[in-house]
């Protein structure tokens, strides 16, 4: 059975493990991303940790076929990394030659929405899935696309960047600079605004208690009281699911997916209590001749889709 190292660069931390190709994660270990300004304090600390788990593999006697390793932003034509907006550090590094001067073994770096998309669709058993859609909710809104085996690639060396499709033209103020995308009416920032400004203007909630002690309202807690049966918590749920839905429907009929996975750590902790509602405005919006067959699923894999699907990238990944 192969084996690689397989590393998920963050914000605050990189995790890194040895992964085979079964998708089991041996000597999985995090690293805090070193916070400077420039790269080279990262990358030593990154390489080093990596050191250590060939060390571990070679003692183990486990022959490694590369390294797989996924990163935030985007990447340009010869490899270096652009747009990273949580490690600005590390824009302009090409961490494909860093790696491979250092190992001398394969290097595959991709994003880290599609490696979300690679490690759900490789080992969240959908491998025989023709066209696979994943969205990834987190602090951001990513998705990526896997159509027969291999990654879909529009634009920015993947699918561009559809959490920043408009679905409310009147809608909120993105980072992007743009209005109502998708990201700034459903992604985690977005929903922790909307939270804050519900609490500031008066309005009676359960929520005010959270922006109390904590000074800020996460996801999360607006989940947790929306099931506690929060009217307003409710409402900003609802409005997540609409506007996700919305998005997945127009993104439906350029990809005509099979299966559409919703993963990221606000959709593993909301769980049902989103997955429910976006399928329901997913069928109402969507048009019908794109709908039939379509199954909108909660992924399955977790917290450890992005490294297994880094690791994805070394074991089945050609293009
Ligand atoms: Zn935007």
């Amino acid at each position: 059975m192969r084996h690689c190292i397989a590393i998920d660069i963050g914000g605050s931390s990189a995790k890194l493990a040895i992964a085979s190709e079964e998708g089991r994660l041996l000597g999985k270990t995090s690293i805090a991303t070193p916070k400077t300004k420039s790269a080279k304090p990262i990358l030593d600390a990154f390489v080093q940790g990596t050191r250590q788990l060939r060390d571990i593999a070679h003692d183990r006697g486990i022959p490694l076929a590369g390294v797989g390793i996924g990163h935030p932003g985007f990447y340009d034509l010869d490899g270096r990394l652009r747009d990273l907006c949580n490690v600005p550090a590390l824009n302009g590094v090409n961490l494909g030659i860093c790696f491979q001067e250092e190992f001398r073994i394969p290097v595959v770096c991709d994003t880290d929405v599609s490696c979300g998309t690679l490690g759900e669709f490789h080992y969240g058993g959908h491998s025989k899935v023709k066209r696979f859609l994943f969205l990834t909710l987190g602090t951001g809104v990513g998705v990526g696309a896997v159509i027969d085996g291999k990654l879909a690639r529009t634009t920015r060396n993947c699918l561009g960047d559809p959490g920043h499709i408009v679905v409310d033209p009147d809608g909120s103020l993105c980072t992007c600079g743009g209005k109502g995308c998708l990201e700034a009416v459903a992604s985690g920032w977005a929903i922790t605004r909307v939270a804050e400004q519900l609490v500031k203007s008066g309005r009676q909630t359960e929520l005010e208690k959270a922006y109390a002690s904590q000074g800020t309202i996460s996801a999360q807690d607006v989940f947790a009281a929306a099931s506690c049966g929060d009217g307003a918590a409710g409402e900003i749920v609802a409005g997540v699911a609409k506007w996700l839905a919305m998005g997945l429907a127009s993104l439906c009929v350029i990809f005509e997916p099979e299966v559409i996975g919703l993963g990221g750590g606000i959709a593993a902790g909301a769980g049902d209590q989103l997955l429910n509602p976006v399928r329901d405005n997913f069928f109402r919006m969507v048009s019908p001749p794109f709908a039939r067959g379509i199954r909108i699923i909660s992924a399955r894999v977790g917290p450890d889709a992005g490294l297994l699907g880094a690791a994805a990238l070394v074991f089945f990944q050609k293009n």
